[in-house]
């Protein structure tokens, strides 16, 4: 039976890695080796039964080659409401702790590097041992007091290390009003000669991510992306993401709201107007339809509806017209146009159709 893929659960298939292949054969003579690629996302997987000890014997883990320019928090600072952080940095697999200082510096908060092995090189980042793939558990317990904070974790090259990288997300999920930044190695896109130097392909990595598949797995996990990056040679072929943890509700929600407030707002306009002005309606939207129908009969203050297109001659009693009729000449300073639309674009057009025909009116349209 074919493995499925362990971010979008469609069907894998085998593929060749002649690399890695030879390297654990060196390392680990009749390792099993086989990697997959998902047909529906793109992911790739590597499985073998190399010891994590051997992978891992050299207690100095190598950092990741940003010597093409590194434009990590130069991506979060462009998208992350960073002046919202009010919790701490938390760079978790973040090796010498380059980037928990550059937010640090930034945001001025308490920054801390979560790590197997304390490789922590900048002052004022302070280093707490984690295992990534067995104890990220711990992290809402370690950041108890932080739970309703917004706080910034950030995970740079560090998914594609993991098992199975829902655990650590879901238990960064509780966070709730946190933002996440992951970036990882781009697979999704043809790597040259040139990207050997950043070591991608190897038998640290478990999961070989495309753009498809990340999005997948922070969708999945249920975040919801508030930008998204690729990033192409010469710099290292990577895919960065910067989420939130999704928050139920869909805006349809909030437009029945919108609805009663435009209309409330246009039938108090009209039931508001002194007596003995001429009120006239132009553009008849749901809004106003809804204002006019909410006024009873003190909508017979409305001398006329301008609509393109309503097509019919009354509405509730009122005339209709498609185009205005100024003779007798518009009322001047005594005539009140009402703009049914909200969308700015339209108040616009009949804005300078009204001031044409009547620059003395009172020309209102509904603002918020
Ligand atoms: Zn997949």
């Amino acid at each position: 039976m074919k493995p499925s893929c362990p971010i979008c659960h469609g069907q894998a298939n085998e593929v060749a890695n002649p690399f890695c292949i030879a390297h654990a054969q060196l390392i680990y003579p009749g390792a099993e080796l086989h990697q997959f690629i998902c047909e529906a996302c793109g992911h790739g997987v590597l499985r073998h039964d190399i010891p994590p000890e051997i992978l891992y014997s050299s207690a100095v883990a190598l950092p990741t080659d940003h010597s093409e320019g590194d434009l990590r928090f130069e991506f979060i600072r462009r998208n992350a409401p960073l002046n919202q952080v009010d919790g701490v940095i938390a760079d978790i697999g973040g090796g010498p702790g380059e980037l928990a200082d550059q937010a640090r510096r930034a945001i001025g908060r308490p920054a801390y590097v979560f790590d197997f092995v304390d490789r922590v090189a900048a002052e004022g980042v302070q280093f707490i041992p984690i295992d990534l793939n067995q104890e990220t558990w711990r992290l809402p317990g370690l950041l108890a007091d932080q739970r309703q904070a917004t706080n910034l974790f950030m995970l740079s090259h560090v998914v594609e290390h993991l098992a199975d990288p829902f655990v650590l997300l879901g238990d960064l999920h509780g966070f709730t009003n946190s933002l996440v930044y992951i970036e990882v190695p781009d697979f999704g896109a043809e790597h040259g000669l040139g990207s050997l130097k950043f070591s991608l392909n190897n038998l640290d990595h478990t999961h070989y991510f495309t753009d498809r598949s990340l999005l997948q797995l922070v969708q999945a996990a249920g975040f919801r992306v508030l930008a998204f990056e690729t990033q192409a040679p010469p710099y290292m072929p990577a895919i960065r993401v910067l989420c939130t943890p999704r928050r139920g509700g869909n805006a349809l929600g909030d437009y029945h709201a919108h609805f009663a407030a435009v209309a409330g707002r246009l039938a108090d306009k009209i039931r508001s107007a002194e007596r003995g002005r001429e009120i006239w309606v132009w553009g008849l939207s749901a809004f106003m339809a809804q204002a006019l129908a909410d006024l009873g009969p003190a909508r017979s203050r409305v001398r006329k509806i301008l609509d393109t297109r309503h097509g019919r001659s009354d509405y509730l009693g009122i005339e209709v017209i498609t185009e205005p009729d100024v003779s007798p000449p518009a009322g001047g300073a005594n005539l009140l146009i009402v703009c049914g639309s909200t969308y700015s674009t339209v108040q616009g057009v009949i804005r300078g159709k009204a001031q044409a025909i009547a620059p003395q009116a009172e020309f209102f349209a509904p603002r918020f």
